[in-house]
């Protein structure tokens, strides 16, 4: 079954020319598929081929595509009411608030909605600043760790650890600080008593799905409570079930003062979400902080529904189990062809280096096949796929990958 994505392809013809004239180019080239629709975990482009999606609109489309119970919910609550401002209740937001505050275990949790992961992050970042401000005792640093990434607003690309995303924007928010990941000695001089908070990823997906050290998180949550510094997780991409439990924060038995989530959280409708302790909450007063559009009734509708779907399926332990079998499958691959050095992650996060730098490649012949993976840099294979996921898919992405594998030049 080799697909062919763009011959006699018109809709593809005409789209990705208009996009190329209408469209900012930050994209660049995009992969040459137009997608028109999708269901369970595969899509469908404008040439009517299919394909495998196991990268899952980059671990948004958690129950994959026009899955039953999310468009149902979302057809329903939208002939009801799509939007209100928050100068009133919704039924939808408040419950959703207390649904993330009981599951994230955080004592005397409060739950803020914005639209997108950058924005709850810097909502996370002021609300940090705000807890020392009210205390008398201003701190301003932020500390963040080396190849991070915290998404694209001055203050998060400021917290990313990466110079590429921020460089060009100068004159930067002040107060950040970077640390190599993973290395103990340096945190524990880097934080300190004037150290507002620090923001962490457990899994640092941008950058390759690279699992934080236990030990580490251990020795800065450790510190954290030492120095009085607020510990926030970024859990945006790792959270709602990705890596195994609901929060990876549980896998490394953390307790931070905050957690954020976006990505997979409404099963692709934008939301955000910070998940705050009772002390770093009081880290905003009224009219702090607010968003228009944030925690409106049809998102929280959707990630209410998410979240019933996630635990009737029990879709957290289906993400432990096929990660593992996918993580398995990998290392069998890697074994028989020489062609993987290293393959990790948590759950359904999963990354595979390639001994030589053939990732786009890879990608590319992937598609051919019908399968849709991610990529970072020109060796790391990145998966995020679905989290309804079943064996038979695991199955299917292992046999496309062998083919690929053994089909690489020499
Ligand atoms: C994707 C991501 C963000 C940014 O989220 P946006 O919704 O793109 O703003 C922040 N942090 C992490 C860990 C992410 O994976």
């Amino acid at each position: 079954m080799t697909q062919n994505p763009s011959t006699n392809d018109t809709v593809y013809a005409q789209i990705s020319a208009a996009d190329e004239q209408y469209f900012m180019p930050v994209f660049g080239k995009r992969t040459p598929l137009c997608i028109v629709a999708g269901h369970g975990v595969y899509l469908t482009d404008s040439a009517d081929n299919q394909y495998l999606d196991m990268i899952g609109g980059i671990a948004v489309n958690v129950l994959g595509h026009a899955h039953p119970r999310l468009t149902a919910a979302i057809c329903e609550q939208a002939k009801r009411l799509v939007h209100c401002s928050n100068y009133y209740y919704n039924i939808p937001q408040t419950q959703l608030a207390e649904r993330l505050a009981l599951l994230s275990g955080l004592p005397g949790a409060h739950v803020f909605f914005g639209n997108s992961g950058a924005e709850v992050n810097e909502a996370a970042i002021k609300l940090a600043r705000g807890y020392f401000y009210y205390q008398g005792q201003p701190r301003s640093k932020i500390i963040s760790a080396v190849k991070s990434f915290h998404g694209r607003t001055l203050a998060t690309a400021t917290a990313t650890g990466q110079s590429k995303y921020s460089q060009a924007f100068a004159p930067l928010p002040a107060g950040f600080e970077h640390i190599p990941y993973n290395d103990t000695r340096v945190m524990l001089s880097a934080i300190d008593h004037q150290t507002c908070a620090v923001i962490m990823e457990l899994v640092q997906g941008e950058s390759g799905v690279i699992p934080a050290d236990p030990e580490y998180m251990h020795m800065i949550e450790k510190r954290c409570r030492e120095t009085g510094a607020l510990l926030i997780i970024d859990e945006i991409q790792t959270g709602i079930g990705r890596t195994g439990h609901f929060l990876a924060s549980s896998h490394y038995g953390l307790q931070p003062d905050m957690i954020t989530l976006a990505k997979g959280l409404a099963g692709g409708l934008p939301i955000g979400a910070i998940i705050a302790n009772g002390k770093a909450s009081s880290g905003f007063h009224i009219g702090d902080h607010g968003s228009t559009f944030g925690g409106n009734p049809l998102v929280c509708r959707a990630g209410l529904a998410v979240l019933d779907e996630l635990e009737a399926s029990h879709l957290v332990e289906n993400a432990a189990i096929t990660g593992t079998l996918l993580q398995n499958g990998i290392r069998e691959l890697s074994r028989m062809t020489g062609l993987i050095s290293d393959v990790r992650g948590l759950g359904l996060m999963i990354g595979f280096e390639l001994n030589k730098p053939v990732a786009p490649d890879v990608k590319r012949a992937l598609i051919l096949e019908g399968v849709l993976v991610g990529s970072v840099g020109d060796r790391i294979v990145r998966l995020l796929p679905p989290l309804i996921l079943e064996e038979s898919h695991v199955e299917i992405f292992l046999q496309k990958l062998k083919n690929v594998l053994e089909a690489l030049p020499v």
